[in-house]
């Protein structure tokens, strides 16, 4: 096995760099600091090495001002991400999972825009037992954050046709070959034997090497007409090729990626760009050798600039083809043609080709809780008990109760309906179509509401759709509480990052079928102030679109906002 040496680069390495390096493989000082009784956080050293475990701490911002005053420590507390490739889980997962978000958690789950469950509000004691208790059901939080390739996305209906399973397979086979292979997460949560790593990289880590990726990595696969997993958006997106009803390959899109930071123009949201198309056979070495690159030219000095996107930026495309092409055993084709029609989600009842059933439901921002006149986690919990196929977690924060027999889908149905749990029917077709980034009160970066806001932040939308006769009228919203944008905010027809409490920026002219960035329009708003800005450009599409135009495609033909072209990016 060949020794991982990795290029000089300019510039001092970051202090994550070194954590890294000094962690023996992502064990630092974890066992002893999750212990100490001392304190209900961690040093950040560990914190660091905590996120490629899956978890990171995080303080309770409702709380922190007034624990300040007191002088008290924040309230710290864990999130915990679980690793669900493809978002599968079957009911008995299903239950274990609603079971730690009550026992551990806030009392509630999230369901996360790369299709993984998220708990909120974890105690340090109780992070062991945790991951102890999932493990019972075989799941685990091996790279659901940190510096590796994270949770594998896909599209979400398995099987509704082979192609559609094979599908998700991949995206499963993906996920194991790129997950760290150091046993740090069995000894330090499953009391595993202890192993000595030592230093000798290429054995530990044969792909990542010591010091990991200089930044997180993400993949995601799309089956067209959809593009529920905004495949632009991913460090490589692939676009499963079908043919005869087959799957085929992939056509491979590299260094598309969301973040960016206020005020600084070397920083920005890029869509991925199409390499070309390999088979189906050649996807495990192909995405092994993509992260090869960024894990040997990302960017390790400064870390906002070091996702994937700017290394390929910095270099230019034809480099990266050139050395991509150094490391394959093969050579790339010409990408196949394809189509997509839609981001988001397709709500209600679908019958796959093996006669099974497969229902969407909505799920608001992704938030599984129970309120007093919606007993949401109670009746999918009800639903979980009876379930006998699988459930999916969508890209989009809802949830496909899938593989439902015909034989069973009545009594499903009797469930959904004594709980009222709604497919989204009833509400407009722009919040039907919305994501929020959770954000306050437990993200540290949060700079603004999100999840908490956006929903009523809807309905006074909807008052002005409703107006226009545009309720029924797909538009794709989105928000996210900072520029990191897990939201994927970077990519909505209409677009909110936040910029300080109560304020906004907003963004018009993505488009619907995920393949357009989307550009500033007006900087740092309140909630009046959008209102006054939509309220005249709705009521102008509502008379002006042409046939089946979508409103991010309006206002950029009404010069409202100006285009952004494949593989461009914004200054912001
Ligand atoms: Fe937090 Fe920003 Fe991500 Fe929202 S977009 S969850 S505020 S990091």
């Amino acid at each position: 096995m060949e020794k991982i040496i990795l290029p000089t680069q300019p510039g001092t390495p970051s202090d994550v760099e070194d954590i890294k390096q000094e962690s023996n493989y992502l064990r630092g000082t974890l066992e002893k600091t999750m212990q100490n009784p001392l304190s209900s956080g961690i040093p950040e050293a560990d914190n660091r090495l905590m996120k490629f475990h899956g978890s990171y701490l995080q303080d309770d911002r409702d709380l922190r001002n007034e624990r300040q005053r007191q002088k008290l420590e924040p309230a710290y507390q864990f999130m915990v991400r679980v690793r669900t490739p493809g978002g599968t889980a079957t009911p008995e997962q299903w239950l274990v999972m609603d079971e730690m978000g009550d026992k551990y958690g806030n009392g509630s789950l999230k369901l996360t825009t790369r299709q993984a469950f998220q708990v909120h509000g974890i105690l340090k004691w109780n992070v062991k037992k945790y991951m102890q208790e999932i493990h019972e059901v075989l799941l685990d939080c091996i790279a659901a954050c940190g510096d590796v390739n994270r949770n594998v996305m896909c599209n979400v209906n398995p099987n509704q046709s082979d192609f559609h399973q094979e599908v998700y397979e991949w995206s499963a086979k993906l996920s194991e070959h790129l997950l760290p292979k150091t046993r740090a997460y069995h000894e330090l949560w499953l009391d595993g034997e202890k192993v000595f790593d030592g230093q000798q990289t290429e054995e530990v880590e044969p792909i990542y090497g010591a010091l990991y990726l200089p930044r997180k990595f993400k993949i995601g696969i799309a089956i067209p007409p959809s593009n529920d997993v905004d495949v632009f958006s991913q460090d490589i997106g692939l676009i499963a090729v079908i043919e005869n009803n087959e799957l085929i390959g992939f056509n491979v899109a590299v260094g598309g990626g969301m973040g960016m930071t206020h005020g600084d123009t070397a920083t920005y949201p890029q869509l991925g760009r199409l390499i070309g198309f390999i088979y189906k056979e050649q996807l495990l070495e192909t995405a092994e050798k993509i992260l090869t690159i960024q894990r040997d030219y990302g960017n390790r000095s400064v870390r906002k600039n070091a996702r994937f996107k700017y290394t390929i930026d910095a270099r230019g495309l034809e480099w990266f083809k050139d050395e991509l092409a150094k490391r394959l055993s093969f050579t790339l084709e010409k990408s196949r043609p394809y189509l997509f029609t839609r981001t988001g989600d397709e709500y209600g009842w679908i019958q796959g080709e093996d006669g099974n059933w497969h229902h969407t439901l909505f799920i608001q921002n992704g938030r599984i809780k129970d309120e007093d006149d919606y007993l949401l986690k109670t009746g999918l919990r009800e639903i979980a008990k009876v379930h006998t196929g699988l459930f999916r977690l969508t890209p989009n924060q809802n949830l496909l109760i899938a593989d439902v027999t015909p034989a069973k889908k009545e009594q499903i149905d009797q469930l959904l309906k004594h709980y009222a749990i709604t497919d989204g029917a009833q509400y407009s077709a722009l919040r039907r179509n919305a994501i929020a980034c959770v954000s306050l009160p437990t993200c540290g970066l949060a700079m603004a509401e999100a999840e908490r806001y956006l929903p009523s932040l809807i309905t006074k939308i909807d008052e002005i759709l409703a107006e226009h006769n545009l309720s029924q009228t797909e538009i794709g919203i989105r928000m996210s509480g900072c520029p990191n944008g897990c939201s994927r905010a970077a990519m909505g027809e209409i677009g909110f990052i936040g910029k300080g409490p109560g304020k906004y920026n907003l963004y018009l002219g993505g488009d619907f079928t995920g393949q357009r960035l989307n550009k500033l329009y007006k900087e740092n708003i309140d909630e009046a102030e959008i209102l006054a800005t939509l309220q005249p450009l709705l009521a102008h599409y509502a008379k002006e679109r042409q046939k089946d135009e979508h409103f991010g495609d309006f206002v950029i033909r009404q010069g409202y906002v100006e285009a952004v072209t494949d593989g461009q990016h914004f200054h912001h």
